[in-house]
């Protein structure tokens, strides 16, 4: 089989021993658990399996390194920090995309593309670690002066999900480690092996020990209960499912720490008759089966006017038929394996309850030829919006297609979702634009684009999909307290 000319990652990335305070180590069993190739199922490495108490020793080493990364560090070397440790990130940057697609299985030009997008997160807030600015507020006494001061919020705990292997951990720790605060992480446990090698070059880079911990384990019940609960975890922020997401809320109840969730989505995607059609295929293509489906802003509800639907439905078609299926280092491959056989099982059931209930399948619709983890790219037609599949997030490289009349119709069903994390809207009437931006309940609203994510813009969910922002610089805001300093007894000099 032919591949693309891929980097073969240098040992030194590849660790399978957790990172606790500084020193790389198996866990206290000794115990390890299997990563695997969702091309082909084979098993690509075993990693340390840890539990309850070497997190807890994570979250001791890290509150241990907190008051020197915190003060002992002025904002410009923790800067200086984290831009080495982007520097190393781009420069390894094809090794790191070969192991992000050996276990997580998305295209070897997707992953490139993930690397690039996540580093991007360390270098912005490398730079936004120096421009933490706090206030001095005019004051209601000649005596008294207000002063308003940010400081880190302390030991953070970062759980994080597959699909981004790498960018969701930068994006959620470079923040962190810029605002001041010791971050303990925890890897989805499918795909650990890239956070491991990012914490090899944080530790080329200079980070204190214990400032960056890397925990892994194949059970994350009692881990997640450790990171949530412990009364030293000042801030707990999650991407995954809705419902881990509420059970880490309730256990960070306990010590009132802070809770920033990006959560499960039922991204609409509207395409009113006034679109420019090609554009929005192209722009449902990159929304819909980048990931293979497996984002949480990916497409889940694609609306299209009456006007337009036939047209439409076969212009997608077309492009979704010549989608190339295929293990990541293929070339030219753009829809991978999806992550496991519940995966696929999952979405061939979507599949299985709209076609049941009277949806036509206009391509796909089965599982690949190629077996494994493969999902034929697929468009459904008639789909009401009361099938699982426009009701639950499918996660899987299928796009159902349902027809709506008028704007006020579409907004109503778009809105009609617990979950608010992304929506899009193709059309090129200015006003509708703009209108249908406010009306969507949703975090991140794209118009005329199906692609939006950027380092620069705060990404983040409504209702149920979640709290909290990530990126721009109101990402940093998660980890940082504002402290009202008030400073009395300076109206006067003293005799
Ligand atoms: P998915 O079903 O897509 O894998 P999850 O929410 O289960 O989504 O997983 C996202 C992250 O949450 C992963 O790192 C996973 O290990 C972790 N996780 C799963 N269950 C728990 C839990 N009970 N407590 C803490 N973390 C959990």
């Amino acid at each position: 089989m032919t591949t693309v000319a891929v980097a073969r990652p240098s040992a030194d990335l590849l660790r399978t021993e957790a990172f606790l305070a500084g020193r790389w180590q198996p866990g206290e069993t000794g115990r390890t658990f299997p990563v695997t190739n969702p091309d082909n199922g084979e098993v690509i490495a075993h990693v340390a399996d840890l539990g309850a108490a070497e997190t807890r020793r994570a979250i001791e080493s890290a509150e241990a390194s907190r008051e020197n990364w915190a003060r002992g560090h002025t904002a410009k070397q923790r800067a200086a920090i984290l831009r080495r440790w982007f520097d190393l990130v781009v420069a390894r940057r094809e090794e790191l995309a070969t192991i992000l697609t050996l276990e997580q299985g998305k295209p070897y030009a997707e992953a490139c593309g993930e690397v690039t997008f996540g580093a991007s997160y360390i270098d912005f807030y490398a730079q936004e670690a120096t421009r933490l600015y706090g206030e001095v507020v005019p004051s209601d006494r000649p005596d008294r002066r207000i002063v308003v001061l940010t400081e880190p919020v302390g030991v953070v705990a970062a759980i994080t999900p597959w699909n981004f292997p790498l960018a969701m951990v930068t994006r959620k720790i470079a923040p962190a480690l810029a605002a001041g605060c010791p971050v303990v992480l925890k890897p989805a446990e499918q795909t650990p092996l890239t956070a491991l090698a990012l914490a090899v070059l944080a530790e080329r880079a200079g980070f204190p020990p214990g400032v960056v911990n890397v925990v892994t384990g194949q059970d994350p019940e009692p881990i997640g209960r450790e990171l949530a609960g412990h009364r030293l975890t000042r801030a707990v922020t999650f991407t995954g499912s809705t419902e881990v997401g509420k059970l880490l809320m309730a256990q960070a109840a306990a010590t009132v720490s802070r809770v920033s969730l990006e959560l499960g989505g039922n991204a609409p995607f509207v395409v009113f008759e006034d679109a420019d059609l090609d554009a929005a295929v192209h722009g449902l293509i990159g929304s819909k089966f980048r990931a293979s489906g497996q984002t949480c802003v990916c497409a889940n509800r694609v609306f299209v006017h009456e006007a337009i639907y036939d047209a439409f439905a076969e212009r997608l078609v077309a492009a979704v038929a010549e989608l190339p299926v295929g293990g990541g280092f293929e070339p030219g491959v753009q829809i991978g394996p999806l992550i496991d056989d519940r995966a696929v099982t999952k979405v061939l059931a979507h599949v299985e309850q709209a076609r049941a209930a009277g949806a036509r399948v206009l391509t796909g619709g089965s599982k690949h030829r190629r077996g494994g983890g493969y999902v034929d790219p697929t468009v459904l037609a008639d789909v009401d919006p009361a099938m699982t599949v426009a009701r639950e997030e499918t996660f899987g490289p299928v796009a159902p297609l349902l027809r709506f009349a008028g704007e006020d119709e579409v907004v109503a069903l778009a809105n009609d979702s617990e979950y608010g994390l992304a929506a899009n809207v193709f059309t090129r009437d200015l006003g509708r634009a703009w209108r249908m931006g406010e009306r969507l309940e949703y975090g991140t609203v794209g118009i005329n684009t199906g692609v939006m994510s950027s380092e620069l813009a705060p990404a983040g969910g409504m209702k149920q999909s979640g709290v909290g922002r990530e990126g721009s610089r109101h990402g940093i805001g998660e980890f940082v307290e504002t402290k009202y300093l008030c400073i009395e007894g300076i109206a006067s000099a003293n005799p």
